[in-house]
């Protein structure tokens, strides 16, 4: 029987080649853990019913193919679009979608042949920290089913670890990779901005959005990462990374930015993992950010101003579901009644700042701060080679828990919208254990470094995944 809970790429690689089983009998044992426990997670939207074909397929290239991704079964999140398949971001607005053509990154992983077992359920248009902003209900998290897997894209990370996919795609605006893997347990990386190409990938905040991988090792989501980054054409944004590099092992902690509205047992177990770093052989050194506080701020003025702007595209005309009223202006209205109301929330917010009364005080000056972000990581990154946080301030929380509360709700993003700003690689890696109400609940330590640097992210996290002692 196969284990596809505690299955990484690369020992299922192995397997395949060695014959040991066949990709078929590994799709077979992932599409019986989600017909076992996705009528209760909802971590898929749609499970693609040419799975085995995909996977006999994927069988007659194993032996020849250089690739450990060939016959392994991958979830993928429902912003990233594959060719004649639906793709909805978890919105009304685009039920019925067919995608035409295949996300660069959809494209790059063709080559390898793996099976694309279905699409995850996310935040309606990545829009959240929980999942419950799907319009197709929440995912639950596979640890305690009474919480959220965090989001945007807690379909993906509890795809995986409920054993329904070996690995998945996410997307990450302000922390949508990192976030849910913390929360779930699994890696979560998000590359240097560019680094791998946004074309096909419904656009969110287009200055901040990056592809990226959610996996149970720090080696398989690099596998995963370095399969689809690199330049593209269809991406101007986009730009290939150099190789990695021997580079030193100072890591800078921003202590007093870690002092409030953090969980104790959280900031308990990132003080143990900075000692787990020095067992890696690393030096840690305080850093203070005069401009640190001003990142959640900055991050929800030029998020939904971008947001509004790539979200007008859905007007009833180009994409997805139409509604007709007696006018051009009742069409759209009636179209755009399908957004949910966080969705609709961020377009006005979005449209506020960007309006003509207010774009100086709010989203000017939200670049400027950026501006000023950006030189003081620049700064830091003079002193140090990574910098480490918590990746969420808590644990994961109940299913209605802060869903009333926007504000809370965003809080839960403080430590991982920076590295979006910045346009800086992040890695989130599994760093221990929580107790809730009698439930072990995985909590992670998040590590940033300088503007493609990111194979030096993949370097350390091996290294720390190895002290692990849970
Ligand atoms: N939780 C953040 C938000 O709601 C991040 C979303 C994302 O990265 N897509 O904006």
């Amino acid at each position: 029987m196969i284990d596809v809970t505690t299955l990484t790429i690369e020992k299922a690689a192995k397997h395949l080649k060695a014959g040991d089983f066949t990709a078929v009998e590994l799709a077979e044992a992932c599409l019986k853990k989600i017909e076992e426990s996705d009528k209760e997670i909802n971590s898929f939207l749609e499970v693609y019913d040419d799975v085995l074909a995909q996977a006999a397929e994927a069988d007659k290239k194993i032996a020849g193919s250089a690739s450990p991704l060939t016959g392994i079964p991958l979830a993928v999140k429902d912003n990233i679009l594959i060719e004649g398949r639906r793709a909805s971001a978890a919105s009304k607005i685009l039920e019925g979608f067919v995608a035409p053509y295949d996300a660069t990154v959809i494209a790059r992983l063709k080559t390898r042949s793996p099976v694309f077992v279905g699409r995850t359920n996310m935040d309606e248009f990545a829009m959240g920290s929980s999942t419950e902003n799907s319009a197709f209900g929440p995912t639950r998290n596979p640890y305690d089913p009474t919480r959220v897997p965090g989001g945007s894209s807690g379909g993906s990370a509890a795809a995986v670890v409920m054993g329904g996919a070996l690995a998945a795609l996410g997307s990450d605006t302000g922390g949508s990779i990192r976030q849910p893997a913390s929360l779930c347990g699994l890696v979560g990386f998000k590359g240097s901005y560019g680094a791998v190409s946004r074309y096909g990938l419904v656009a969110m905040g287009s200055s901040l959005d990056q592809i990226g991988p959610l996996a149970k090792t720090v080696s398989d989501a690099e596998l995963l990462f370095n399969a689809i980054a690199g330049a593209d054409c269809l991406d101007s944004t986009s730009v290939s990374l150099p190789p990695a590099r021997e580079g030193g092992l100072r890591v800078g902690v921003p202590s007093d930015f870690l002092e409030k509205g953090i969980d104790q047992d959280v900031l308990r177990n990132f003080k143990e993992s900075l000692e787990r770093l020095k067992d890696c052989g690393c030096e840690t050194r305080e850093l203070k950010f005069a401009a640190l506080h001003y990142a959640l701020p900055v991050y929800y003025i030029i998020m939904p101003a971008e947001a509004s702007t790539n979200l007008s595209r859905f007007d009833g005309v180009k994409y997805g579901r139409r509604e007709e009223g007696g006018d051009f202006f009742d069409d759209y209205r009636a179209t755009r009644r399908h957004f949910g109301s966080e969705v609709r929330r961020r377009i006005m917010l979005g449209t506020y700042v960007l309006s003509s009364g207010y774009y100086d005080a709010y989203y000017r000056l939200a670049v400027a701060l950026r501006s000023l972000l950006r030189r003081e990581f620049e700064s830091a990154f003079g002193l140090v080679d990574f910098i480490a946080t918590p990746t969420s301030p808590t644990p994961a929380w109940k299913i209605g828990e802060k869903a009333g509360n926007s504000l809370s709700m965003y809080l839960s993003d403080i430590f991982t919208v920076t590295a979006n700003i910045v346009g800086l690689p992040a890695i989130s890696i599994p760093s221990g254990l929580v107790r809730r109400e009698g439930v072990d609940l995985p909590v992670s330590i998040q590590l940033m470094a300088p503007y493609k640097a990111d194979p030096a992210l993949f370097s350390l996290g091996k290294r720390f995944e190895k002290t692990n002692r849970t």
